[in-house]
């Protein structure tokens, strides 16, 4: 019902007010308010952490289990893990293929975000970086959220709203400096984390790793990729931040292109953890090292 609310909030104010009436007499739960206790949120790893920032900012506490800093697809829960997930309100994960540990180790409670996306690979589980399946995670975990605590349905309506609102204006951002670049090669020494960017921007992305960190790159592939940076001559490739950072320097120096970053958003550094970067400012500093990196207009 909720995913329902909230693509016909964007449509009329009146089903807002509505809604709002609707939300504040549905009675419900034992709901926080202002000033009591948060909710308890548990997430897997930092896609479902930034969702939940945006989605349910005040209304809940969050501790995610992939500790930054850390490479997410090999991660292996602890008992403590465990035990924070069953003394939580809600766990929140993205999907049984990039958390293959999430439902075992929370008794079945765990709930998976990426379901009914609109934009769905299934052999790439990098999903939050299609804007409109972000979209259809957030609105996931709100409806999970007001359908307990139904009190909360008003706040949520307006955080998804506001979330939905700045993520279709960095789509269109997206699109126009996207349509005009002189290249349109990612050249990749990083894991298949783009996939979807570049299905839905026209790009070729080559990553030198799979989807899932699964196995080193050969020195044949090594060798390949630079080859084709020399021939095709560019001055830009990328990398990603949990890499071993050796491996994309010894690319740059023997292909003689330079390295832009780019964030995967399912990690995340100490620093920009603290710093609380959040979904839009990565996908917004993504934005910016493409559109370098392959001379966009
Ligand atoms: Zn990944």
């Amino acid at each position: 019902m909720f995913g329902r609310v909230v693509k016909f909030i964007n449509t009329t104010a009146l089903c807002a007010v509505v809604l709002f009436f609707i939300a504040c007499n549905n009675g419900g739960a034992s709901a926080p308010e202002a000033g009591a206790q948060k909710l308890k949120a548990v997430v897997s790893g930092y896609a479902p952490y930034a969702i939940a920032e945006a989605v349910l900012k005040d209304a809940a506490a969050l501790q995610m289990l992939v500790p930054p800093g850390t490479e997410a697809h090999s991660f292996e829960p602890t008992p403590q893990n465990a035990a924070a997930i069953q003394n939580a309100d809600f766990f929140f994960f993205t999907s049984g293929r990039m958390e293959p540990w999430a439902m075992e180790i929370s008794d079945g409670r765990g709930i998976a975000l990426a379901y009914e996306l609109p934009n769905n690979n299934p052999k790439d589980p990098h999903v939050w970086m299609d804007f409109d399946n972000t979209l259809a995670m957030a609105n996931n975990m709100a409806m999970y959220v007001a359908r307990k605590y139904p009190q909360l349905e008003a706040q949520l309506l307006q955080n998804t709203s506001d979330f939905n609102r700045q993520i279709q204006m960095l789509k269109r951002l997206y699109g126009q400096t996207l349509a005009n670049c002189q290249t349109r090669d990612i050249y990749h020494v990083g894991h298949s984390a783009f996939g979807y960017i570049a299905r839905n921007y026209n790009l070729n992305f080559k990553p030198l790793i799979g989807a899932t960190f699964e196995g080193e790159p050969s020195a044949r592939d090594m060798a390949q990729m630079i080859k084709e940076i020399k021939t095709k001559n560019l001055s830009y490739i990328f990398t990603e931040e949990v890499l071993n950072s050796r491996l994309a320097e010894v690319i740059s120096k023997e292909s003689g292109a330079r390295l832009l970053n780019l964030y995967t958003i399912e990690g995340v550094s100490k620093e920009e953890f603290e710093n609380k970067t959040g979904y839009r400012r990565f996908m917004m500093l993504n934005l910016q090292n493409l559109s370098k990196g392959l001379s966009c207009a």
